[in-house]
């Protein structure tokens, strides 16, 4: 599917749409949950090195606060659009509410390109999109992190500034910190380690051993990486991964019949994801086209890239071996394809579900800073498993009692969880 078809915000709302019909939700509440409560659309100006101005558009969309506080990423990309950023802060919402997080949902973005950018200017950037927000954000109304293209820094100069406007230290305000300025311990592979988390669970339902399961895998960025390492702890056997190559614009798989070494491959690739072509040659692997990933003969595939992959174009192409699919990135499933899924009889976790154990670990991090008192890694993984399984727990119950689809009833429990709480407050 091309890219002027695709809208992530109608996607969203599709699903919304069919989950609410499917719940007999309320008209004015369905009117209400299916767009964002709040959106701040401003422009930042930015003096650059050379002495002159630029003007960069930036987001923030609070799409629901209910259950708590708004919560979700900024993005810094090129091709960054409103309606982008209100389908990510939808999703979110559903997410928090999905976990038991007492959070809402939003998101950020500005439309830039970081790779062309100096770190002063970086810095200016991130320092006036947080004078644009200083009033509507905070611990207590929305909580910003880092996503595509933004980092530690960069959450870093966001803090400094909302600090140096309210005069005082407001850690909870941002999480995706450094770790010595407050971050989390286990933040970086909470996301991947979710993902793992919930297919074991997968697997144990489906009376699996995963010690006998082979993946292929897209992406091979932060998510799919630490996706990879848990995986293959737990003795399952990745044979594939694909990742982008910039410099060629295209995207490649790396395949070993017997399975991949991890390590191995993490350590000739570079800090946005693409592994080294020539040193993987060396190693053994074979370098196929970008798409050979969805092909291949595995139990599991683990979309971890971007979004739109699995489209109506390549879904018929996935093996009658494939069980379990297991959604790392957000929205990487377009509706026609989950309908062939579907009747294929596949077992998907969604997104929601599947790539929640980032913003859990963000909420960790939140609790962490707002008590100032930090806990041990350990600490961290054993709650964010626990976190994990009980949600995977609660959404295979009701997909079992109600005989739906995994998507489905992951929607039903969120979407009943934020009506519920927009009723208590006497909102609707
Ligand atoms: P990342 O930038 O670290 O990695 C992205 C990877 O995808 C890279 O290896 C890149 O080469 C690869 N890629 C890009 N285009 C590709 C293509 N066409 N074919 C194959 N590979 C391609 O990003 P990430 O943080 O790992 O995030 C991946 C996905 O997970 C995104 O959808 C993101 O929104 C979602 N997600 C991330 C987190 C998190 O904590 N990082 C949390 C929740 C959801």
């Amino acid at each position: 599917m091309s890219k002027e078809i695709y809208n992530p915000y109608h996607t969203a709302q599709k699903q919304f749409d069919s989950v609410a019909e499917k719940i007999g939700l309320d008209q004015d509440m369905r009117e209400f949950l299916r767009q964002p409560m709040k959106e701040f659309h401003f422009t930042i100006p930015v003096k650059m090195d050379d002495g002159s101005t630029k003007i960069f558009k930036g987001y923030r969309i609070q799409h629901n606060d209910a259950l708590g506080p708004a919560k979700g990423g900024i993005r810094f990309h090129p091709e960054e659009t409103a309606d982008t950023v209100r389908a990510l802060s939808m999703w979110m919402t559903w997410k928090c509410s999905l976990l038991g997080l007492p959070l809402g949902g939003g998101k950020g973005g500005v439309v830039c390109d970081p790779r062309l950018l100096s770190e002063r200017e970086q810095e200016r950037l991130c320092r006036g999109y947080v004078r644009n927000l200083f009033k509507n954000m905070g611990p207590t109304i929305d909580v910003p992190a880092p996503d595509v293209m933004t980092n530690a820094q960069h959450m870093l100069w966001m803090l400094d500034e909302y600090e140096t406007i309210a005069g005082g230290k407001y850690p909870g305000v941002i999480t995706g910190k450094p770790v010595a300025m407050g971050g989390s311990l286990g933040r970086t592979e909470a996301t991947g380690f979710g993902v793992i988390y919930v297919l074991r669970e997968s697997l144990r339902e489906l009376g699996i051993n995963i010690g006998e399961t082979t993946a292929a895998i897209q992406g091979f960025g932060n998510v799919a990486r630490h996706a990879a390492l848990k995986y293959t702890e737990l003795g399952g056997k990745v044979l594939i991964v694909s990742c982008w190559d910039n410099n060629d614009k295209k995207a490649y798989s790396f395949y070993k019949k017997d399975g991949l070494d991890i390590e191995q491959l993490i350590a000739i690739t570079d800090s946005f994801g693409t592994i080294d072509k020539d040193k993987a040659r060396n190693l053994g692997i074979e370098i196929l086209p970008g798409d050979a990933w969805i092909e291949q003969d595995v139990d599991i595939l683990i979309p971890a890239a971007l979004e739109n992959q699995i489209t109506i174009d390549n879904v018929n192409k996935i093996s009658g071996q494939v069980k379990v699919i297991v959604e790392g990135a957000n929205g990487p499933t377009s509706p026609e394809a989950d309908q062939v899924l579907r009747e294929k009889n596949i077992f998907v976790v969604p997104d929601f579900l599947a790539n929640a154990g980032g913003v859990t670990c963000s909420y960790f991090e939140q609790v962490q800073s707002n008590s100032n008192f930090y806990w041990e890694k350990d600490e961290v993984l054993e709650k964010l498993d626990k976190k994990m399984t009980s949600a995977f727990k609660d959404v295979y119950a009701l997909a079992r009692r109600e005989n739906l689809y995994m998507r489905d009833a992951a929607y039903v429990i969120a979407i009943n969880r934020v009506a519920q709480a927009v009723k208590l407050r006497g909102w609707i």
